[in-house]
């Protein structure tokens, strides 16, 4: 018997999306199918999308591009004449396109995933693939991971906090952690938590999240001292829910930006930093982006040496960026969560089924944890239900909430579970 929608109360999203931005988004769709240009386009536009280009092949696909307006998502089909969609993946390589690609074909599917590999090989982000299947909701949840991974659409335009203003922060204690737990898919078990940074703006008292601070802080060399602060509060909480809730195997995942991990003496920090605060390595995970995982040598030293002390390494966000599936096993990593763009409308969306399957096999095969967050609905619960013995995180479950509110959702996520056991 599951537990998510009695405490829930709903079977499905429970808290609205961020909304959704179309303005300023620019699409260009490439087929020599008019009928088919004509049907995504109509679809795109039912969504709201205003900016949307058509292109007959990939010559004039090409055109538009280097034409300009910046172009965030290329929707292309396959098989075209004179310039196919290979070819138009291969130039857009060469020119080291940063939008996002989508292809829509009804090709075979091992040339499909031939084209996924090379254009992963270039570096570009090939984002999804649409068959037959034109539904709306399938496109919407593409189009926004492609808006998620597009390194030239920038959705943010909140102001950045500045370097002042966060050390304010940090001398005045102003950096508050942010819980979010994480579930055993088969045992409905919380396994542990996701800190998440949060702080008090000095002035207006506000809580602020991560978009308007982490960038700005990584740029003026704060991340060490933000972390610092952080852990030393959640290190106290953390343990605070393990003695009232010792029969729980919790554990607790810090983010780190991947500079930090350029610093050979992190491990020993870490390492200091958990005996004062009297946490177990081996109840401690470090969470670092895939997307800025490049393969430096310093980097990947750091992570095995901190493997090595008894802490857990997680991927995040990935999908997000170039790691294939082999190089998984090559990485010290223990655990990998699959991006949320990928999660949320899995239960509809073929590509993000096949990513996730063979992840799974991947991580069983290699011992590693896999985590899928981001779950905001319960058919993609029950999607995921297939697998053995992975880990669920998401607003479905519990927004990141602080110590207070977080010890009383476990409170009672645990008195439903002793009453569905
Ligand atoms: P992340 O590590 O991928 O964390 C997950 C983000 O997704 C969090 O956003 C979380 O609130 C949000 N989230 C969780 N479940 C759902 C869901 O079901 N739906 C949706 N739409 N979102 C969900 P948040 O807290 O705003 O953090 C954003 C990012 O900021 C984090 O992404 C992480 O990269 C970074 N960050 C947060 N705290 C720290 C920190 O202490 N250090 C570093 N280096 N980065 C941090
Ligand atoms: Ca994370
Ligand atoms: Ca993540």
């Amino acid at each position: 018997m599951s537990l998510t929608p009695k405490l829930t109360g709903r079977t499905n999203q429970l808290y609205p999306k961020k909304p959704g931005t179309t303005d300023g988004v620019s699409i260009l769709i490439v087929d020599d199918s008019p009928v088919r240009l004509q049907t995504i386009a109509f679809v795109l536009q039912d969504m709201g999308y205003k900016q949307i280009q058509m292109a007959a092949n990939g010559l004039e696909a090409i055109e538009r591009i280097e034409q300009g307006p910046t172009v965030h998502i290329i929707f292309t089909d396959l098989q075209m004449p004179e310039c196919d969609g290979l070819e138009l993946i291969e130039h857009l390589g060469q020119r080291q396109y940063d939008g996002s690609i989508i292809i829509h074909s009804q090709m075979e599917k091992r040339i499909v995933d031939l084209t996924i590999e090379l254009a992963r090989r270039q570096s570009l982000y090939l984002v999804g693939y649409l068959d037959q299947n034109l539904e709306p909701t399938v496109i919407q949840s593409m189009v926004d991971r492609a808006l998620l991974a597009a390194r030239n659409y920038n959705a943010s335009d909140l102001a950045s906090l500045s370097k002042e203003m966060i050390l304010r922060a940090i001398e005045n204690k102003n950096i508050v952690p942010y819980f979010q737990p994480k579930i055993d898919n088969k045992t409905e078990c919380v396994v542990g938590f996701e800190v998440l940074c949060r702080l008090v703006h000095p002035i207006s008292k506000e809580i602020i999240t991560p978009d308007r601070f982490i960038d700005a802080a990584e740029r003026a060399g704060l991340m060490m001292l933000l972390t610092l602060a952080l852990l030393e509060k959640a290190a106290l909480e953390f343990n605070l829910l393990c003695e009232e809730f010792p029969d729980l195997p919790l554990t607790l995942s810090i983010n780190l930006s991947p500079g930090q991990l350029d610093d050979d003496k992190l491990p020993s920090t870490f390492n200091d930093l958990c005996q004062i605060f009297q946490l177990p390595p081996t109840r401690i995970t470090l969470e670092i982006t895939e997307t800025d995982l490049i393969e430096k040598d310093t980097r990947l030293k750091n992570l095995a040496r901190l493997r090595m002390m008894g802490f857990g390494c997680s991927l995040d966000d990935y999908g997000m960026g170039f790691t294939s599936l082999a190089q998984l096993e090559h990485y010290p990593f223990s655990e990998v969560k699959l991006d949320r763009s990928y999660i949320n409308n899995i239960a509809s969306d073929p590509y993000a089924q096949q990513l996730c399957d063979k992840l799974v096999d991947k991580c069983t095969a290699n011992h590693m944890q896999m985590v899928a967050e981001g779950l905001e609905r319960a058919d993609d619960v029950e999607y995921l239900s297939r697998y053995h013995n992975i880990h669920l995180q998401g607003y479905l479950y519990s927004p990141p909430k602080p110590y207070t509110d977080i010890r009383r959702w476990l409170h009672n996520w645990e008195a439903h579970r002793s009453i569905n056991p």
